[in-house]
């Protein structure tokens, strides 16, 4: 099982989870939301067309999103396989990967949807914070660095916050997940790919349920 999908709504754990599958499965988390993120903090002008959208908690084109993805699934580390973390995102683009892979002789192993209430996803969101040096996630609450203020991976001593983790967006975000989104579940559900996780149990009881959806229990 090596070509995989996290799907869930903004704060569900899907890019907690897909590091740590990852690093298990030696295959590479494949995030739209840190390449769009990464355009933006580039001033590139691909960076400057998408700001808005992102800040608006609106989902920027399936044009633009399908080319990134296209483009990264070419390079040699996904060859092997890959976790795809919140793409596709809508009907349109789950057509446009479907293409994407059948060009390339490619199957989708397991759909893996991770089901959080609504109202845990905000509270996740507002305190989530990353690790400014590697990327490493941490919340407030629900997952502080061992030590306060370093980083459990890398020691770095610098956090950031994003800028679209606001309660405000964040609601935004949600509604653009029920509407657009979720319709992907039957759509894949149909296919007989889909497995779900409770991801409202913690990190480490999620990481083990997916362990076990992909079949690779213990290798993480
Ligand atoms: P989260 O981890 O909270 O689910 P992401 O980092 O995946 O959020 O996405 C952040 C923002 O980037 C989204 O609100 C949206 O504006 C944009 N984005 C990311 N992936 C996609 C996509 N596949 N299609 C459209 N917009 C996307
Ligand atoms: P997504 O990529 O789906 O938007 P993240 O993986 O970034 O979600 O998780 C959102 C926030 O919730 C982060 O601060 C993360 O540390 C925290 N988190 C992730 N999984 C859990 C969990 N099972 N229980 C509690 N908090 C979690
Ligand atoms: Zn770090």
């Amino acid at each position: 099982m090596s070509r995989l999908i996290l799907l869930g709504p903004p704060g569900a754990g899907k890019g907690t989870q897909a590091k740590r599958l990852s690093t298990g499965l030696g295959i590479p988390q494949l995030s739209t939301g840190d390449m769009l993120r990464a355009a933006v903090a580039a001033g590139s002008a691909l960076g400057k067309k998408v700001k808005s959208v992102m800040d608006a908690g609106k989902l920027v084109s399936d044009e633009i999103v399908n080319e990134l993805i296209g483009e990264r699934i070419d390079q040699p580390d996904a060859r092997k396989g890959f976790i795809l973390d919140g793409f596709p995102r809508s009907l349109p683009q789950a057509e446009a990967l479907d293409r994407l892979l059948a060009d390339r002789k490619i199957r989708l192993d397991r759909v893996i949807e991770m089901k959080v209430d609504d109202e845990a996803l905000v509270e996740r969101i507002t305190g989530r914070f990353t690790c400014a040096k590697c990327g490493a996630g941490y919340h407030d609450k629900f997952h502080r660095p061992k030590k306060d203020g370093v980083c459990d991976q890398c020691g770095g001593t610098t956090f950031t916050r994003r800028d679209d983790d606001k309660e405000a967006t964040v609601r935004a975000r949600l509604a653009a997940y029920h509407a657009q989104t979720a319709p992907l579940l039957p759509y894949y559900r149909a296919r007989g790919i889909l497995v779900g996780v409770d991801g409202m149990a913690s990190i480490d009881e999620v990481t083990r349920q997916l362990q076990a959806a992909v079949g690779t229990a213990g290798v993480a």
